[in-house]
């Protein structure tokens, strides 16, 4: 067996000593008798599991006692709808920043149930950049503001937290979660999708300030309502419980290697040096603006398009795969998630080279 790097953006590659140990666990979890998979939700093996992952994830992210944490289902796309059905509260507008394709489905969302004021919209740089924190001016009646700190497509990632005064900020943290230490407090909202930096694809994680649960819309289904799961513990029905599980041994994980702090100095390092092996050669290129690209996922042009698919399958024959850019941007992304090992950057830039004094 001989496990790749893969550099895809989302379901992303796990980490190898959570993969054995959900492996090792399989057929019997911890004297049980079964497996996680085959578990009642509402047992107490589950339940252990369940509790430990919401208090590792807790301590992680440094989660304040006034937030609840959500085990959902629906992914990240769910959410922008939730969020106006759970925070308009009686109010007819929210602000929106848009900064790429998945702010830019968020704000499609949302213009379902109210109106959306757009304070910034970088469509025009292609979304390259990400506005001025001095330049947004929120709306001081406006039910929200919902931003997506780091848009996965185009590597484009908020350098700073938007100040909205008493607005609550909501955040679509899919691509950046558990990737730097981040300060919850400020923020009303945050959700993300699983694949990414958390676990299997299935759950969304919700972390969410108690103040805004219980203000829903009534006229909506009662699984679109917070309070739902807040009430329940995320157990009003059956939740996506395997993955659950797994996420709990990435956030133990993530506690072992030092915490947010240590994991963080790991991602600046290897972003750091992919961005400078791609800034020193003239074959390849990163079109977004320096002081916002993003850690998580790191697009790079090469000069001649054309070299493209030779770039991608002797990348995978080097062991280096997923690393097609998306559509809309072209050339290559490589996304480097916490399970990436820094070994896997290293080696992916020693490929880059390799394959420019090849083909320069
Ligand atoms: N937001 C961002 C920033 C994403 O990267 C993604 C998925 N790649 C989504 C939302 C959509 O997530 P899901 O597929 O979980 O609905």
């Amino acid at each position: 067996m001989s496990r790749v790097y893969n550099f895809s953006a989302g379901p992303a590659a796990l980490p190898t000593e959570v993969l054995e140990q959900a492996q090792a666990e399989m057929l019997e979890w911890n004297g049980s008798g079964m497996s996680v998979m085959e578990m009642s939700h509402r047992g107490k093996d589950y339940m252990s599991i369940a509790a430990k992952a919401e208090a590792d994830l807790r301590q992680l992210m440094t989660i304040p006692d006034n937030y609840k944490v959500l085990f959902l289902q629906g992914g990240a796309s769910s959410q922008f709808a939730m969020v106006p059905i759970n925070l308009l509260n009686g109010k007819k507008s929210a602000d929106y920043i848009l900064t790429g394709q998945w702010s830019k489905k968020a704000v499609a969302e949302a213009k379902r149930y109210c109106d959306v004021n757009l304070v910034a919209d970088t469509t025009d740089s292609k979304f390259t950049t990400v506005p001025d924190a001095a330049s947004l001016k929120f709306d001081p009646d406006a039910a929200y503001v919902h931003y997506t700190p780091n848009e996965t497509i185009a590597g484009v990632e908020f350098p700073y937290i938007p100040d909205t005064g008493d607005v609550p900020l909501v955040a679509d943290m899919s691509s950046t979660i558990l990737s730097r230490h981040i300060d919850v407090s400020k923020f009303g909202v945050i959700y993300a999708g699983a694949q990414k930096n958390i676990g299997p694809a299935g759950l969304t994680i919700v972390i969410i300030r108690e103040d805004l649960i219980g203000t829903a819309d009534p006229a909506m289904p009662v699984m679109l309502d917070y309070k739902t799961h807040a009430d329940n513990d995320s157990m009003y029905n059956t939740p996506p419980t395997y993955s659950w599980y797994m996420a709990g041994l990435v956030f133990a994980r993530g506690l072992k290697l030092g915490g947010m702090n240590a994991i963080e100095k790991v991602n600046q390092r290897k972003a750091e040096k992919l961005y400078k092996a791609i800034d020193d050669s003239v074959f390849y290129s990163n079109p977004v603006a320096t002081n916002c690209r993003s850690r998580m996922n790191v697009p790079f042009i090469l000069a001649n398009a054309d070299l493209d698919s030779a770039f991608i399958e002797q990348a995978a024959a080097n062991g280096l795969v997923t690393l097609k850019g998306h559509r809309s941007v072209g050339g290559m992304r490589a996304s480097i998630y916490n399970a990436m090992p820094e070994e896997g950057v290293d080696a992916l830039i020693a490929f880059m080279q390799e394959f420019e004094r090849g083909n320069a």
